[in-house]
């Protein structure tokens, strides 16, 4: 069950650093995320579509759903209409496909771009250089119904706080980068999603402003 003393104490540390929380309910009943709902919690993270959009239908309408996970370009299509945040962009084909989905619903879908900086081999999510030629080139201007937002990146799953502290600073550094490169003007470019369970206190220090935060408050999956 939900443990919410703990998120009473993450939510606190996370004010200091005016960070928001996004509650991950992955393999967790509609009937435990409402209990959480009623608590007067609305941020909440999927990360596969299928589930998202089975959660979005039994449950109140003003819930603001995220997508953690990996997504495909054909899924795109059943999230468009109601997503609130997508954290998990990792190419420019799924960004022109997520702008053409939203402008069938005239509505304009935020976005995190996902970098990989972690050192294993499979976890998703653009290269920094990837990254930054994609975003020198510049297209993505011209996409009219997404807002990017900021980006997310996910650490090494190990013990060594070394190699999480230095995975996180290097993300908060290229975070920095672009937005005072490429988004100078736009205001918006402000969210930087990285830590989980195990992690957050550091990504926090790091200078994170979001939280996916899953385990340590709905119990081991
Ligand atoms: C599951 C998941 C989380 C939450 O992980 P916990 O360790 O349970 O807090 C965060 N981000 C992504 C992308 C996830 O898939």
């Amino acid at each position: 069950m939900f443990d919410s003393s703990k998120y009473n104490e993450i939510a606190k540390v996370a004010k200091d650093y005016k960070a928001t929380i996004v509650a991950v309910t992955k393999t967790k009943p509609v009937s435990d995320i409402l209990e959480v709902y009623h608590l007067g919690i609305k941020e909440f993270g999927e990360n596969k579509v299928q589930e998202l959009c089975n959660k979005y239908e039994q449950l109140p309408k003003d819930i603001h759903w995220h997508l953690i996970g990996h997504l495909q370009s054909n899924k795109v299509k059943y999230i468009a209409p109601f997503v609130s945040l997508i954290h998990s962009i990792d190419s420019y084909k799924l960004l022109e496909i997520v702008n053409k989905e939203a402008a069938k619903h005239n509505r304009i879908i935020k976005v995190l771009l996902q970098v990989h900086i972690a050192t294993e081999e499979e976890k998703f999510g653009f290269d920094s250089e990837e990254l930054i030629s994609f975003l020198n080139e510049g297209k993505f201007r011209n996409l009219s119904y997404i807002s990017i937002r900021g980006l997310m990146g996910m650490a090494t799953f190990t013990e060594d706080k070394e190699v999480v502290r230095n995975e996180f600073t290097t993300l908060k550094f290229l975070f920095n980068n672009i937005k005072n490169t490429y988004f100078k003007e736009d205001k918006s470019f402000e969210i930087l999603s990285m830590g989980m369970s195990g992690d957050y206190e550091m990504a926090l220090s790091a200078g994170s402003n979001m939280l996916r935060i899953g385990s340590i408050l709905f119990g081991k999956r």
